[in-house]
């Protein structure tokens, strides 16, 4: 017999992010040895926001605090409550994805700056990486980590066919007027 609990925890909850377990950060075969990347998922906030609607129900067994996400009486998913970002020991950087491994070492003494790679307590104090602008453009990160596609005239749909590719002008459009690393790192923030 399950004892379940309903739960009234408003109209949205944060439920930790499945992808990287709460971390915010994703860690696959290409990214060797220290590095990690934000996690596509969540954005390196190692959580999503599920929003509530009035057929929605949260209940939570009291034997393993599992909660159950009903929508018309009926589960759909298993949730996790988010409280706090998860921690690993296997990382020592962390950066923006950029489609391919990049060791870090090699990254630093090839032109990229601790903004682009920064260190993981760095990030775990709420810092976030600016994308590598020599490897990636703004159509790639905005397609990987935002809720809507960056608009640039890239007719060409690949950031890889792209005439465009590395140009200021693309970045300058899309950071909109934010000049400090402050700006810039709120820009990636809110991208999803
Ligand atoms: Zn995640």
């Amino acid at each position: 017999m399950i004892n379940l609990k309903e739960l009234n925890l408003g109209t949205s909850i944060k439920c930790t992010c499945e992808q990287c377990k709460g971390t915010g950060i994703y860690k696959g075969f290409a990214e060797k040895d220290n590095l990690g990347v934000i996690c596509h998922h969540c954005n390196g906030k190692g959580y999503q926001v599920l929003n509530l609607e009035n057929d929605h129900k949260l209940y939570q067994n009291e034997e393993d605090l599992i909660i159950y996400h009903t929508k018309q009486n009926i589960i759909s998913k298993v949730v996790h409550l988010f409280t706090k970002k998860q921690t690993r020991d296997d990382i020592d950087y962390v950066i923006y994805e950029v489609g391919r491994y990049l060791s870090p070492t090699w990254l630093l003494e090839n032109g990229a700056d601790e903004y682009q790679v920064i260190r993981y307590q760095n990030f775990l104090n709420g810092g976030y990486p600016l994308p590598l602008k020599d490897y990636t453009c703004p159509l790639h990160i905005s397609q990987c980590y935002g809720e809507e596609e960056f608009y640039n005239d890239c007719d060409l749909g690949l950031p890889s066919q792209c005439q465009k590719y590395g140009e200021d002008e693309c970045w300058d459009k899309f950071y909109n007027g934010a000049i400090t690393i402050k700006e810039k790192q709120l820009v990636l923030k809110n991208l999803k």
